[in-house]
């Protein structure tokens, strides 16, 4: 064991200085650059510190990870089949089909899906490369920028976060962003990568969510209820979920994650598809 080391810094969900111990360091996955990971001693949140600036994030998902965009759009209709899965597990908690904004909409499958099922969709994306594959379905719904791009006056019934607030270095604000986008009696639903999951548990450091500079923040069920309940919202219903993915994706993502290099780019032929579980838990929070 090495020794602890503990240094003061301000924790994203205690929103105040605290002290902060070193976890453990971790390269990246597309460079050779350590990125030191802490946790909050005082509420147990876990981030990469000093966080990644805004220009080194843009630089990690303006390029380098075209074979694993590349996977992703190939990936479309089991993406689309995934995201009709999830609107109808969310049944019960969703109202009637409004304004629903999807942050992080990547290639636009989610819109396409709400579109399908009476939505007004619109999304958010901070890497342009989308852009090209959203034009021709989606023109004019997608904004190529950050939650704080958007205009404020619209009110939003449904607003989603699938696998964003792992990434983003600014967790708190982006989280009560939404908040004030969302209509009154609207919802917002958080999918994210959990550090109480029997994976990370069972793999510790190497877990694959550790994947930095692309996951930058490690929540738990405790510390992201804490951050929600913080910014007035209150969590309705969560759950540990899963993914819905064929055999050749699965086994793409994994190629990657053991550090075989970039996933390749496979055609999907499998058209088995499982439901996996990814260490990841489904949050709905209303406004409380
Ligand atoms: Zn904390």
């Amino acid at each position: 064991m090495g020794r602890l080391v503990v240094e003061r810094d301000t924790c994203a969900v205690c929103d105040a200085e605290r002290p902060l111990a070193h976890l453990f360091s971790k390269r990246g996955q597309s460079d050779a650059t350590p990125y030191a990971i802490w946790q909050c001693l005082s509420c147990g949140f876990q981030r990469v510190r000093p966080m990644p600036d805004d220009r080194a994030l843009a630089a990690y998902y303006a390029g380098g990870v075209g074979a694993d965009y590349a996977n992703y759009i190939l990936a479309a209709e089991e993406k689309k089949a995934h995201f009709r899965q999830k609107l109808r597990d969310l049944d019960a908690y969703l109202p009637p089909p409004g304004l629903l904004l999807d942050v992080g909409c990547a290639a636009g499958f989610l819109l396409e899906v709400a579109l399908e099922q009476g939505w007004e969709p619109h999304g958010v994306e901070l890497n342009p490369g989308f852009a090209a594959s959203t034009a021709s379905t989606l023109d004019g719904r997608v904004t190529y920028g950050r939650l704080r791009d958007l205009p404020t006056h619209q009110e939003y019934s449904v607003i989603t976060l699938f696998d964003v607030l792992e990434h983003t270095p600014i967790p708190r604000e982006d989280l009560a962003r939404c908040r004030d986008l969302l209509a009154p009696d609207g919802i917002i639903v958080a999918q994210l990568p959990c550090i109480d999951a029997l994976a990370r548990k069972a793999l510790g450091r190497h877990w694959y969510h550790y994947a930095p500079p692309a996951h930058v923040n490690y929540f738990a069920r405790d510390t992201f209820q804490k951050l929600a309940e913080s910014l007035g919202l209150r969590i309705v219903h969560q759950a540990w979920t899963r993914k819905l993915m064929s055999i050749d994706y699965l086994l793409a993502q994994m190629a990657a994650h053991i550090g075989l290099g970039r996933a390749p780019v496979v055609p999907v032929i499998g058209k088995l598809r499982l439901q996996i579980p990814m260490s990841e838990r489904l949050f709905v929070m209303s406004r409380s």
